[in-house]
């Protein structure tokens, strides 16, 4: 018997050739330098991606907030020599030269309220970064009807988008929740003026970021429901406040592992490889093993806001590692 054919040969070959021009782009951007420019042609104010899903009464969103890209060096994956690490991309059919990395914000509906969870690269960031307000119109919620943002910690693709395109509130009905921990390190005078010249700004952006949204802002210790079926978890390494959270409705539940792993294909592969962006190594390594070995062991849905697109999966045991299965993402909402 012949099985049916999935696609006609129109789509078959339209698909051809959007991915040769994607693995041209790639290539002449590699040679010319900077690769983001040759990503011109998305128009990044498209909405990219929404996948809806349920967690018992829970409705989630998972909304893309589009992709970074630039050229692999030595000292991203900061415990690891550049061979290992481009060894893996490629055992992964990724481009050992180019690293493309996702980012993906949620929206979930608990109890009557419309939360966010982190905010995206926010409308300042440009380029290929940023989609993450229009796909959350996409999914038909209105920033102004967001009734609480939480914050996971304070890197600027998670709070980049707490400002709109003119500096105002991007959700100016919210109040907003931050971890304790966060807001003490990167508001400590003490910390800033000891901070390393490559480190300032940082401290200077987060400033910037907090600045328009006034008392709306509160910090939440480890282990608070911050809306119905939400729960805070200390996750502490990559930043020092930075948070996980657990969603539970009935017998279902998940957890938000945020910033637990970079690009899954090299950081929950290797869970002891450090990002560069892990601020203590060490200790995000840690928690890294710890909260990945839980997942696999409880076979829980997990959303990793730098895995690809829908950015949901599960994690089995491998090895020394783990593998990521993503799930299929269903684009219909
Ligand atoms: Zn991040």
């Amino acid at each position: 018997m012949t099985p049916t054919p999935k696609f006609d040969r129109r789509t078959v070959l339209a698909g051809t050739a959007a991915s040769v021009v994607a693995a041209g782009a790639l290539t002449s951007g590699i040679a010319a330098g900077p690769v983001i420019s040759s990503a011109k042609a998305q128009d990044a104010a498209k909405p990219a991606g929404v996948f809806r899903y349920q967690i018992g009464d829970i409705t989630c969103f998972a909304l893309n907030d589009g992709v970074a890209n630039f050229p692999l060096g030595e000292g991203f994956v900061t415990n690891a020599p550049l061979t290992d690490v481009q060894s893996e991309l490629r055992r992964a059919l990724m481009s050992p030269e180019t690293m493309s990395i996702p980012f993906t914000a949620m929206a979930v509906q608990t109890g009557g309220r419309t939360v966010v969870i982190d905010t995206g690269n926010g409308p300042a960031a440009g380029g290929t970064r940023g989609t993450m307000f229009s796909n959350l119109e996409a999914a038909g919620l209105d920033r102004a009807s967001v009734d609480t943002v939480i914050i996971s910690h304070f890197h600027p693709d998670h709070i980049g988008g707490l400002k709109d395109a003119d500096g105002n509130k991007a959700f100016p009905n919210a109040e907003v929740k931050v971890p304790e921990p966060e807001m003490a390190f990167w508001m400590d005078e003490g910390a800033a003026s000891r901070a390393s010249e490559a480190m300032k700004p940082r401290f200077e952006a987060v400033r910037a970021a907090f600045a328009p949204l006034g008392d709306a802002v509160s910090t939440y210790a480890d282990g608070a429901e911050l809306a119905p079926g939400i729960t805070a978890r200390g996750a502490y390494g990559h930043t020092p406040g930075h948070t996980v959270f657990r969603i539970s409705s009935g017998s279902q539940q998940m957890m938000v592992l945020g910033d637990t792993t970079n690009h899954p294909s090299l950081f929950v592969r290797n869970p002891q490889w450090a990002v560069r962006f892990d601020m203590d190594a060490e200790a995000a390594a840690e928690t890294r093993v710890k909260l990945l070995d839980e997942v696999a062991s409880d076979d829980i849905l997990i959303a990793g806001y730098h895995f690809p697109f829908p950015a949901t999966g599960h994690v089995v045991k491998d090895g020394d590692g783990f593998q990521l299965a993503l799930v299929a993402w269903q684009p219909h909402l």
